[in-house]
């Protein structure tokens, strides 16, 4: 990969290499855009195949992280790191020395929980830094608040692609029922849905047939349903040439990060399948919006009515993506940019007026 031609072409403003020899630490942070305000952006362990790999996801998370930002109008950048890792080589001495590498870029980069990170991995690595938030359990922690707006987010679909304002006798697939698969199953079960589910894990489909009388499928055969909505809720890069052809389901709705393999061809086929995908970083920002609330220590009503916001600008992006003959990913990224650009010259601006007042 061409990294300053890659990094000039997706817009990024800085990546950070950091090492440590004792610990034997690697890790990538990625600071997309701080226009706005610090990048914000959770870390994920992984066991990554190639360094390339390592690249080519915190580049295309943190970007993500700016336009997931944008869209949930949270005046912040975005941002993202990666420890290529091992779980089981996580240590006290990496996450600790992974935290003095956060500290060192002093709040340009703040950062938080994804896959493979704990909560109490987060204390550790708040042994060395301050720039850390969403460790806490409010308002039930962000896979709730993410489950939350992915739940909200098929609402927007459904009244938009299928002309429904109740989800009552829906039928869901759900691929993934960790934290934030399992929340999502609740509230779709208090609301009447028929539920689907796969995950590599039995013991996880077995605790969801139990709790809301789910469907367990095998993973290969969740695509293939006859259900009215897909959501995955797993891993990334799920939405490819090999398993876009098999989905049923009108609609594509779930928390997962980066669904689109390939954003531009992928979004382009599901489009000419006439499937509403909604984009990740839109329905999934819950998550974000719950830590950057527990930054600011607001209260319940202001976290809830940004998690409501999902909603709308969902169905703004659908409407636009409708009357514009662009896809919905094309949709969210134009919305994104138009309020970072509108964002930018109000702050421009505003500096220009102190600076004039001043003199
Ligand atoms: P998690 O690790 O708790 O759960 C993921 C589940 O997916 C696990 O149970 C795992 O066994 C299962 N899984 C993995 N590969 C699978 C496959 N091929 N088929 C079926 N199941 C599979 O993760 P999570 O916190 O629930 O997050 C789920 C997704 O949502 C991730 O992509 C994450 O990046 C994204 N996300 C999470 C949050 C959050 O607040 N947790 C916020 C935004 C986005």
């Amino acid at each position: 990969m061409k990294v300053f031609e890659t990094i000039r072409q997706m817009g990024h403003e800085q990546i950070v290499y950091c090492h440590d020899k004792e610990s034997d630490l690697k890790a990538i942070i990625a600071l997309h855009d701080t226009g706005l305000g610090a990048a914000m952006g959770a870390t994920r362990l992984w066991s990554y195949a190639s360094e390339e790999d390592a690249l080519r996801d915190v580049l295309r998370l943190s970007r993500g992280m700016t336009y997931k930002a944008a869209c949930a109008n949270i005046p912040m950048g975005g941002g993202k790191a990666v420890i290529l890792a091992h779980p089981e080589n996580k240590t006290e001495a990496l996450l600790r020395a992974y935290g003095r590498f956060v500290d060192s870029l002093k709040g340009r980069f703040i950062t938080g929980q994804d896959v493979n990170i704990s909560p109490e991995d987060v204390r550790q690595i708040r042994q060395e830094t301050s720039y850390v938030v969403g460790q806490g359990e409010k308002f039930g922690g962000p896979a709730v608040t993410t489950a939350l707006g992915v739940f909200l987010g098929i609402k927007a679909a459904v009244e938009f692609r299928l002309h429904k304002k109740e989800i009552n006798q829906l039928k869901i697939a759900i691929q993934g029922v960790g934290s934030v698969g399992k929340n999502l199953c609740k509230y779709l079960y208090e609301n009447g849905v028929q539920i689907f589910v796969s995950d590599l894990r039995k013991d996880k489909t077995e605790e969801i047939k139990h709790l809301y009388g789910a469907t367990i499928v095998d993973s290969n055969e969740i695509y293939s349903l006859d259900v009215d909505v897909f959501a995955p809720c797993a891993l990334g890069g799920i939405l490819n040439s090999s398993t876009i052809p098999l989905i049923k389901a009108p609609i594509i709705a779930g928390a997962a990060n980066n669904q689109l393999e390939d954003e531009e061809i992928h979004a382009k086929l599901l489009q000419s399948m006439e499937k509403l995908y909604c984009p990740d970083y839109v329905i999934n920002a819950g998550g974000l919006i719950n830590v950057y609330n527990e930054m600011l220590g607001s209260n319940e009503i202001k976290i809830m009515s940004q998690i409501n916001n999902i909603y709308d600008t969902l169905l703004e992006i659908f409407k636009r993506s409708e009357k514009e003959g662009i896809t919905t990913h094309e949709a969210a990224k134009d919305l994104a940019t138009e309020r970072i650009m509108k964002t930018k010259k109000i702050v421009a601006s505003e500096r220009v007026f102190e600076k004039s007042v001043s003199l």
